[in-house]
């Protein structure tokens, strides 16, 4: 077989874009289906960096990309058109999993490991947005994953608390994102998140990021930091208004001068690159929109993560088409160079995605 190795970054967009065909799906920690933000995903680790992959996508299943049975130390060779162009790993499924809290719910309904050190929750998994097709965001799936079972509709702050503490004690995590769906159009989630937070940190000494719209008052800010709440990401998704309107036609009610607004008065409490906000490259924004943007965000203290859109399956837009390795490469190698003239890095941030960093090249993109 030849072997044609490619630079981390670039196979990491490859198989971001492509998605990647398994020899044996049921390698490593559990995928993710359904649920709020990125899903349908698999964590996979490339040269020591853990990503997250798509392998339940329609575009998946047609990927050039597959993975060979695993050998005997558990890694894979990736090929395309029978060239070998490198290998992946799978972080184990954690231990954490196989528990279940007090009132006897499964511990991987109330939280779940995402790359290899991450733990993630949404800790309510309804949404003001959710309930009608003509507002809903198009590409979230949050009542998927609570309509299969998966998980349960509110995490009370002592299950978290509870979880939290065995994921660190038996799994060595290492941060936690608390994500919710927007209950309210007042502190939009704020409030739960906080008293989370709390209860995390009573039991549990967890780097925490917390993330919601932005509330309605900016003095959230300072009672989520008080609460606990280490980093604060607030997700534009969309840059361009038009495109926001026609893909979040609820959440753009909430236009780009509020975001703007909460960024300079969330930047003050939490600290320059430990805001962010979560940016899907692939909708619609141009190359050019997108790094104005990723310009404004950074002048003000916040880390842009922009992350290749990932159609979820069941969707409005489950056959909207990823973005090219190509436009990825376009975008993140000047926002890289951006970050490094700014003195910014995922690696500065205390926890959230920008830290972990699993959902993009942009990290690897920032070290090579
Ligand atoms: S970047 Fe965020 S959403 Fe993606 S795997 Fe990491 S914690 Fe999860």
């Amino acid at each position: 077989m030849t072997t044609t190795l490619l630079p981390t970054e670039q196979l990491i967009n490859e198989l971001q874009s492509f998605g990647v065909r398994l020899a044996d799906s049921k390698v490593g920690a559990a995928s993710r289906r359904g649920g709020a933000g990125p899903s349908d995903h698999k964590a996979v680790t490339i040269n020591g960096r853990t990503v997250m992959v798509p392998i339940h996508t329609a575009a998946s299943f047609e990927s050039p990309y597959r993975s060979l049975a695993p050998d005997a130390d558990g890694s894979s060779i990736i090929e395309r058109d029978g060239v070998t162009v490198g290998r992946i790993s799978f972080p184990n499924q954690p231990r954490f999993y196989a528990l279940q809290t007090f009132d006897g719910i499964p511990y991987s309904k109330i939280a779940v490991l995402h790359s290899k050190d991450v733990l993630a929750t949404t800790v309510l998994q309804t949404c003001i947005r959710y309930q009608s097709r003509t507002k809903t965001c198009q590409f979230c799936a949050i009542g998927q994953s609570l309509a299969a079972g998966r998980t349960i509709a509110h995490k009370s702050p002592e299950q978290l608390a509870e979880v939290a503490r065995a994921a660190v004690l038996l799994d060595g995590v290492k941060h936690m994102v608390m994500t919710t769906g927007t209950p309210n159009a007042t502190d939009r989630g704020a409030a739960v998140l906080c008293e989370s937070a709390f209860a995390v940190k009573a039991a549990v000494d967890l780097p925490i990021q917390a993330q919601c719209e932005p509330p309605d008052s900016d003095r959230w800010f300072e009672r989520m930091k008080a609460s606990g709440i280490d980093t604060l990401g607030m997700h534009i998704e969309a840059v361009t208004p038009a495109i926001r309107e026609r893909i979040m036609p609820g959440k753009a009610s909430v236009p780009l001068e509020r975001y703007m607004a909460a960024f300079e008065a969330a930047v003050p409490v939490f600290g320059w690159g430990q805001v962010s906000t979560y940016i899907l490259a692939g909708l619609g924004d141009t190359r050019e929109a997108l790094l104005e943007m990723c310009s404004q965000l950074i002048a003000r203290g916040v880390y842009p993560f922009v992350v290749p859109f990932v159609p979820i399956s069941g969707t409005p837009m489950e056959d909207h088409p990823t973005p090219s390795p190509l436009f990825m490469h376009e975008v993140l190698y000047p926002l890289s160079r951006m970050l490094k003239a700014a003195g910014m890095s995922s690696g500065t941030a205390k926890a959230g995605c920008g830290k972990c960093g699993a959902c993009s090249a942009l990290s690897s993109y920032e070290k090579a």
